[in-house]
């Protein structure tokens, strides 16, 4: 299972999935894709099966250019590998897609709560729970980094979540709890992933986020912060094995 994420150029669909095929190695079910396209519109695709299934995909329906995208590669906890269960995952309105590696341990109980509430499910996942949280998070504050935020503590077990969000088109948030996370450092653009392999062909600086951390990157900028919103102080680092 692997993650990636970038903002930057009009170049996504080619990071994002150059990414996930370097990440590959790590086993996986299911793959899908995010993008913020040129017109401002949140599109994602996404199949179970092998990366050749999601590019099938991609080729019948093609996907415009962006500059603002995430990509994943699931292993299934939580429903089996299909379609429906493939990451993203939405919110209520369509306009934040978000991507999960992990488990989130204490799931059914804020599914539960989100039930009571009158929300409705279409897949079997542990991730669709945060989709929708994050999503009703965004609807109070507008900021997607804060939505994250207003989120994360409550989540159980292990995550590495990215996402994005079509009002904020230009910005990855990711977050990461018992789950790895590294950024790649570009010029006028920003990577994560969920090791350097997602990457490492486009840039040799990385900075490894910490645990119960958050990340905001933007084509020029990287900001981090911990759970409570506290700035931290981050390291950069050489890549320096053979791409
Ligand atoms: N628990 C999530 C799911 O089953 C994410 C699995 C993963 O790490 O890819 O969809």
């Amino acid at each position: 299972c692997g993650i990636v994420g970038y903002v930057g150029n009009n170049k996504s669909l080619e990071v994002l999935l150059g990414g996930l095929k370097r990440l590959e190695y790590r086993g996986y079910d299911s793959a899908g894709v995010a993008i913020i396209d040129g017109a401002g519109k949140l599109e994602t695709r996404k199949r179970a099966g092998k990366l050749q299934m999601l590019l099938d995909d991609l080729s019948e329906h093609p996907l415009g250019n962006g500059a603002t995208g995430i990509g994943h590669t699931r292993w299934a906890t939580h429903g089996g590998p299909t379609d429906v269960n493939a990451h993203p995952h939405l919110s209520r309105d369509s306009k934040l897609a978000l991507i999960h590696n992990g488990i989130i341990e204490n799931f059914s109980e804020l599914k539960n709560e989100l039930l009571a509430e009158g929300e409705t499910f279409v897949s079997e996942t542990d991730t669709e729970v945060a989709a929708l949280l994050v999503g009703r998070e965004y609807a109070k504050s507008g900021n997607l980094t804060e939505a994250l935020r207003g989120v994360v503590a409550r989540l159980e077990g292990a995550f590495t979540l990215l996402a994005v969000h079509e009002d904020e088109p230009g910005v990855v948030v990711g977050a990461r709890r018992n789950s790895p996370l590294v950024i790649g450092l570009g010029d006028g653009e920003n990577f994560l992933g969920s090791d350097v392999a997602a990457f490492v062909e486009f840039t040799r600086r990385a900075v490894a986020i910490g645990q119960d951390q958050i990340v905001t990157i933007r084509p020029d900028s990287v900001e981090v912060t911990d759970f409570e919103g506290n700035a931290v102080h981050v390291e950069e680092f050489d890549i320096a094995w053979d791409a």
